[in-house]
Formats: C-alpha cells, sequence, structure tokens
C-alpha cells in the first residue's frame, strides 16, 4: 500500500545529494538495512534505503540524483508530497554478543543504510568504527550529527581533497592487519557501495574469517518479488525479497555479485555498463 506523506525537512549533503525527512505513523518500524519504495506524481517508483528513523516517527531517505526519477524527487520542497511504500526487505543482522568488534564500511550513497545501522548502534551502546569513502570532497558525506569521542570516524577520498587520500578498501586493510586473529574471528562487517567495492571486502573477510553483511542494489519495478528484475544467479535469490542484505556465505556463492546485473527489460546485462 502506498501512503502519501509530506516532505518535513530537507537536508542537503553534498553535491547532489539531499536527505528528506518525512513523517509516517501506522507502520511497521523500520530496521536498518530496509527500504521503500518512492513515487513522486509523473514518475515510476524507485527504491530508496531508509536512512534513518525516529521513535516519533520521523523517517528519513538520503538520495543522489542519477536519473528522471531522483531529479524529481530533489527537486521537491518542504510541504510537498510523496508517496511511501515500505519498509521492504531484510535488514542488517546486529550482533547478538558484545565482545564483537564492529566495522562500518560506506562508499558514495551507499552510506545510506549505513547511517541508520550507525544511528542504531549508538542507541545499543554498540562501539564501532565508521569508513567513509568518496571520489572527491564534495561527493563526500558527513556523519557531523553522530560523531563523538566514543565512535571512530575515517574518512577518505581518492584524490585526498578530504581525510585520507586513498581508497575505503585501503583504511579497511590498515584497521585489520593491526588485529590478532582471533579478533578478527570476532569481527564483523556491514558495507555498502560501488560493488567492486565490496567484492574486494568480501575477498578479505572471507580470507580472514571476518563475517560480512553487504547491502546490494538492483534495478527493481515491484520491491515485493514480482517483477523478477532484482534476481541473481544462480541462487535465484531477489534482492527486494532476500536481500538487499546478504552474508558473506551467500555472497560467496552469488555469480552477479561484482558482474552482472538485469537492464529494465530483465536482459543480463554487465553491472557497469
Ligand atoms: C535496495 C535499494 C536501495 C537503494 N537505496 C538508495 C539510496 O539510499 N539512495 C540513492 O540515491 N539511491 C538508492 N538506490 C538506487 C536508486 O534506486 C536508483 O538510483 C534510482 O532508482 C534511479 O532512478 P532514476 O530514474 O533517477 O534513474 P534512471 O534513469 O532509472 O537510472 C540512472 C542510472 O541509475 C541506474 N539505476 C536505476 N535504478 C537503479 C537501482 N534500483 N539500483 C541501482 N542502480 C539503478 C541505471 O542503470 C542508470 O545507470 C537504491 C537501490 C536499491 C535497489
Amino acid at each position: 500500500m502506498i501512503t502519501t506523506v509530506k516532505i518535513k525537512r530537507i537536508i542537503d549533503e553534498c553535491e547532489d545529494v539531499r536527505t528528506i525527512i518525512f513523517h509516517l505513523d501506522n507502520h511497521s518500524n523500520p530496521k536498518p538495512g530496509q527500504f521503500v519504495m518512492i513515487w513522486v506524481p509523473g514518475t515510476d517508483e524507485i527504491p530508496m534505503s531508509i536512512s534513518n528513523y525516529d521513535k516519533d516517527g520521523n523517517w528519513a531517505i538520503t538520495v543522489k540524483k542519477v536519473g528522471d526519477c531522483t531529479r524529481a524527487l530533489l527537486k521537491l520542497s518542504i510541504g510537498e508530497y510523496i508517496g511511501v511504500r515500505g519498509p521492504l526487505g531484510n535488514s542488517f543482522k546486529l550482533p547478538k554478543e558484545d565482545n564483537k568488534k564492529i566495522i562500518l564500511v560506506g562508499g558514495g550513497i551507499g552510506l545510506a543504510p549505513l547511517r541508520f545501522l550507525s544511528s542504531k548502534l549508538m542507541k545499543k551502546k554498540i562501539q564501532f568504527q565508521f569508513i567513509i569513502g568518496a571520489k572527491k570532497e564534495n561527493e563526500l558525506i558527513l556523519m557531523k550529527n553522530l560523531d563523538n569521542k566514543i565512535q571512530k570516524f575515517h574518512y577518505c577520498t581518492d584524490d585526498g581533497s578530504y581525510g585520507e587520500k586513498g581508497f575505503t578498501i585501503d583504511l579497511f586493510k590498515k584497521i585489520i592487519d593491526e588485529k590478532s586473529p582471533d579478533i578478527l574471528k570476532n569481527t564483523i562487517v556491514y558495507t555498502c557501495g560501488p560493488e567492486i567495492m565490496m567484492v574486494k571486502l568480501l575477498e578479505i573477510c572471507l580470507e580472514k574469517k571476518i563475517t560480512l553483511y553487504a547491502s546490494l542494489e538492483r534495478i527493481m519495478r515491484c520491491g515485493c518479488g514480482l517483477c523478477g528484475l532484482c534476481t541473481l544467479d544462480p541462487l535465484g535469490m531477489l534482492v527486494c525479497k532476500d536481500g538487499p542484505v546478504f552474508n558473506d556465505k551467500e555472497l560467496k556463492k552469488i555469480k552477479d555479485f561484482g558482474k552482472n546485473k538485469r537492464d529494465f527489460s530483465g536482459k543480463k546485462i554487465k553491472l557497469n555498463s
């Protein structure tokens, strides 16, 4: 069911990225990792991760302008209306024991679901390190409202214009290289971002026996298992229903991970085409 909601607040994050906050009552509480289908009149519905939620029923999505629907969404002002369907999909599995070391790795707009996860971890008083990367400073989403002395935020840009120069993977390697195998066995990594980054993370995590959860993006029309555009071969898992979050054991078996996606007609194409 689509619910029409009024935009309450808009935050400019960085170039072509805004967070849109709306109030939604009478829905099940969303969990970090879940997404909503968003509709702007005159466009198609599109999937957006829930980038924050509070107990007063304020939901946030963080949107990057890439095409028609996201452009229409970013043209809206406070007081205008959007359609929302969700929460949909599965969520990041939170640690049960408190001896776990947590590392979040977000690249570009992939930060959106991890921001909600980090708020949840903070509320539960679980410590974590957060590696945040982008190509350059004006594409970097800063986590000013969450920054504090307990959690460690590490920023990097490909060109060195903000934080360390280099990729999130370089920072990740530096952090885990200091840790013993025993600590690594008790480490959980949560990631979302460019799939090439997540493929590299998987390789390292499998080698070091680190638990990994990655949130994947695929084109989808329905968000609820009907259109099949987000099927991952050979397991036939759907990003919208079985995901968007997959664990290391599943990712290892998904041959499309880092390689293929389906276009709007259902044809399988290379991921970066
Ligand atoms: C579970 C999930 C969560 C997402 N969360 C966010 C988020 O928090 N913030 C955000 O900005 N974007 C998110 N996306 C991606 C977002 O849905 C697409 O950017 C959007 O649908 C593009 O629509 P458009 O009409 O603006 O662009 P289009 O003109 O449709 O496409 C522009 C480009 O984006 C690609 N694209 C289109 N749809 C998708 C899609 N579903 N996934 C990946 N690439 C796509 C196209 O192949 C093309 O290269 C998410 C996608 C999924 C599946």
